[in-house]
């Protein structure tokens, strides 16, 4: 993170409560807020959709498409367009009056270590069905993916799944519990 205040290059900078950057020397104050990240648990005829990550954190874990939310997007306008980046199907709007049904489940934090800074996220899992998908009908090009599965929520190993987080959402997700 910073080592240096970025305005006056003092050491002093000081880093509080996870989040708050503060300078005694200039007054630079930055907050590394908590970042809204969605991720979708899409049921399919064949089973619930999840990723295999390509890439730290979590390589060569399971995971389930979804992404951070970008400036000027609610919730589910992020979680459509990481559905498209990732698995190269348009689900279409998400969850108003005659839309594909989409739900927040449930809800929970995470921390995503990015090229040494850790991100605090508020992850939010939305579930949506899509009966009529199958892998024809999905095209993975992301770099940050390298495969893709089908599978049964309660053929689900939690031991693969990448994040805590998401180990948790299926708990969730299956009536277990938190
Ligand atoms: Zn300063």
């Amino acid at each position: 993170m910073f080592r240096y205040c970025p305005f006056c290059a003092s050491e002093k900078i000081s880093f509080e409560k996870r989040r708050v950057f503060r300078c005694p020397g200039c007054g630079f104050t930055y907050y590394h807020n908590t970042a809204a990240a969605v991720a979708g648990v899409v049921k399919t005829a064949a089973g619930l959709i999840l990723l295999t990550r390509a890439k730290e954190p979590g390589r060569g874990k399971l995971d389930l498409p979804g992404g951070f939310v970008d400036p000027g997007e609610g919730a589910m306008d992020g979680l459509r367009r990481e559905i498209i980046e990732e698995l190269g199907w348009d689900p279409g709007p998400l969850g108003g009056a005659g839309e594909r049904p989409c739900r927040l489940f449930a809800s929970f934090p995470n921390t995503y270590v990015y090229k040494t800074i850790p991100y605090n996220t508020c992850d939010l899992f939305f579930s949506l069905d899509a009966p009529e998908l199958t892998e024809k009908d999905l095209v993975i090009e992301a770099e940050e993916i390298s495969g893709l599965r089908f599978i049964q929520p309660e053929d689900i190993d939690p031991d693969n799944l990448a994040f805590e987080s998401v180990k948790r959402a299926l708990r969730v997700y299956l009536n277990l519990g938190t």
